[in-house]
């Protein structure tokens, strides 16, 4: 990886220290895909989060206060898709905005200078690659934690989008370790996403969120969710897709996953 030895001792003795029990409650409390992880796994993914919470500022707007309970579970969340990799934190991003709920932006529209919306309606969240910032809506992102199966996780889709930018390019394909893999995600994706988009253009119900016919940036990151979120229904119906992104996030959330039955 780029960053280096001092970058990674550093990082090493933060892991290494206690994780404050309340904080633990919490994540325990309001983020419901935690307590299914295996023990290695929940030690793993709260060390990340140690390291996370010291590298990234947060900011509370629209007249929010920032809480622990705030911080610990959007990085819980975050940091689910780190589990299993060597990775770095979100290199692009410093700082995450959080608003009470959902804001509303025109399309196209700056939220804030640079920081641009989706182009939906009511934007939950958004993250911007020039400027190493996010949005987020609080109400969302609690309601994102809660229900682990629904197919919708906000924190996950704009954490998928900062992967996404970790080699530069909004193209919706996150930095692959060999040409082959890079070669094997571009074809499986540019396939999913014309079927995606077809679906999308004749109304057929679909598991992935239409909104992924976007673009491949949104397709990357409707993925993630299904693929944490309804990963059984994803693996039945997107064998390949699932196969490409359990080889690049090393993990089988179906091992995880309180997915009951398919909800479209
Ligand atoms: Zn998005």
């Amino acid at each position: 990886m780029i960053f280096g030895f001092l970058t990674e001792r550093r990082r090493g003795k933060i892991r290494a220290r206690p994780f404050p029990e309340d904080w633990r409650k919490t994540i325990e409390r309001y983020v419901a895909f935690f307590t299914r992880l295996s023990g290695k796994d929940q030690a793993e993914l709260l060390g990340h989060v140690q390291v996370f919470l010291s590298e990234k500022t947060f900011e509370g707007c629209g007249g929010l206060e920032l809480t622990n309970e705030i911080l610990v579970t959007i990085a819980a969340q975050a940091c689910l898709l780190l589990l299993h990799r060597k990775t770095d934190y979100f290199p692009r991003l410093e700082t995450i905005l959080v608003y009470p709920s959902t804001f509303i932006v025109e399309h196209k529209q700056p939220v804030q200078d640079h920081v641009w919306g989706e182009g939906k309606e009511a934007r939950l969240g958004e993250t911007a690659r020039q400027m190493g910032t996010m949005v987020l809506a609080w109400d969302a992102v609690r309601a994102g934690a809660a229900d682990a199966a629904d197919g919708k996780n906000l924190v996950l889709h704009e954490f998928a989008h900062q992967l996404d930018y970790e080699n530069y390019a909004a193209d919706g394909v996150p930095g692959l370790a060999t040409r082959a893999q890079q070669l094997s995600w571009r074809e499986v994706m540019r396939n999913e996403f014309g079927l995606l988009r077809a679906a999308d253009d004749t109304g057929i119900p679909t598991l992935i969120d239409t909104y992924g016919a976007t673009n491949a940036a949104e397709f990357f990151a409707v993925s993630v969710e299904a693929f944490f979120e309804q990963p059984r229904a994803l693996r039945a119906e997107h064998p390949k897709l699932y196969r490409e992104l359990q080889d690049y996030f090393k993990q089988d959330p179906t091992e995880f996953s309180v997915e009951k039955s398919r909800r479209y």
